[in-house]
């Protein structure tokens, strides 16, 4: 052997001591599990004009309230799963949101309830739609994900395996209430277009990632103004308006749904995120979401990962949400650039 050089034999012996080395050397600084938690409560074209600061402060507690719920769930070492119900729950029952009581009315003047529920662990998958006498919709997609051989129940099957599951019928005056009621009033009296009335949306959605690296997705909706039809929107239709996969994200999707529904959005991005190269989860978060506009629908979408970020895409003036993390991060929000955190816990 010519030079400094060292020989073959010596040559191994030398990675053998750096492998030895670096095995025998305490962690570095061992990561403490990650936990995030996003929320929405519709998108839309919301004038910042017409929101008052009692209005603002109202939407702001409701959400503070889901994302409390949530949260707490995650940081005390809950599942993903649970924490999506609670924070969704909470939303369902304020009336200010379109889920649940407050939720929008149809053309014939009922309340039609849609939800969809999907686990990242092992994509199982639960989802309602046209519901009239369910209080918390969420829960019932949540039963027929874990208790039905079933994904997908609709209108007056959905209702009766609710009873049959112990579910309480609830009176549909129940969901009823005066703005919405307004809203449908005058859509019929200017023949509007559910866009024209609904200066936003309102759905409701929930996004988590647990201590155990597990992922869920919910969202839950009246639909929109004046639908008709039986008309269903993207919000129970797991791969529109959610999913879940522990190996790329989990996403709730909210908006102009039968857009969503032809984009394909939740499963896109994690699909997407699965091959992702060097795109950032914003990033293809964003193009999915122009996507949607270059169609000419609008919303938005919030998006969990595994490395525990807690993203917000959306296309309109604003989109009801909040979003809380283990490294700190805890914030709602409404109009678009109001966050203060980063999206990512690690910046
Ligand atoms: N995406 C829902 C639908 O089309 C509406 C919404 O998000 O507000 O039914």
């Amino acid at each position: 052997m010519s030079g400094g050089g060292l020989d073959l034999p010596a040559m191994k012996k030398l990675l053998a001591l750096v492998a030895l080395a670096l095995m025998s050397q305490p962690a570095l600084a061992e990561e403490a599990p990650k936990w995030s938690l996003a929320i929405h409560g519709g998108a839309g074209t919301l004038d910042p004009k017409a929101m008052t600061p009692e209005k603002r402060a109202a939407y702001e507690a409701d959400l503070q309230r889901a994302l409390d719920a949530g949260s707490k769930i995650l940081a005390e070492g809950g599942a993903a799963m649970d924490a999506i119900k609670a924070a969704i729950v909470i939303m369902e029952d304020s009336p200010l949101f379109n889920a649940g009581k407050g939720a929008v009315f149809t053309w014939d003047g009922t309340n039609e309830l849609d939800a969809s529920i999907m686990d990242g662990r092992d994509r199982s998958a639960g989802a309602v739609a046209g519901v009239k006498t369910v209080k918390n919709p969420i829960l019932l997609a949540d039963t027929v994900r874990t208790r039905s051989e079933h994904v997908f129940l609709v209108g007056k099957g959905a209702e009766e395996f609710a009873v049959s599951k112990g579910f309480a019928v609830t009176p549909p005056e129940y969901f009823a209430t005066p703005a919405r009621r307004e809203a449908l009033e005058r859509l019929k009296a200017e023949k509007l277009s559910a866009l024209d009335v609904d200066y936003k949306f309102g759905t409701v959605g929930a996004v988590a990632l647990d201590q155990s690296g597990n992922m869920a997705a919910g969202t839950s909706t009246g639909g929109m103004t004046g639908k008709r039809w039986g008309r269903v929107g993207d919000a129970p239709m797991i791969g529109a308006g959610t999913y879940a996969d522990n190996r790329a994200c989990a996403v709730s999707a909210t908006g102009w749904g039968e857009y969503f529904i032809r984009v394909g959005v939740a499963h896109e991005i994690c699909a997407q995120l699965k091959t992702r190269g060097i795109l950032g989860t914003q990033d293809i978060a964003d193009a999915v979401m122009a996507d949607v506009k270059d169609l000419g629908g609008d919303g938005g979408v919030i998006v969990v990962t595994p490395q525990g970020e807690a993203i917000f895409s959306f296309n309109t003036t604003g989109m009801y949400r909040g979003r809380a993390t283990s490294a700190g991060v805890n914030e709602v929000a409404i109009f678009g650039g109001e966050e203060k955190a980063s999206a990512t816990p690690d910046h």
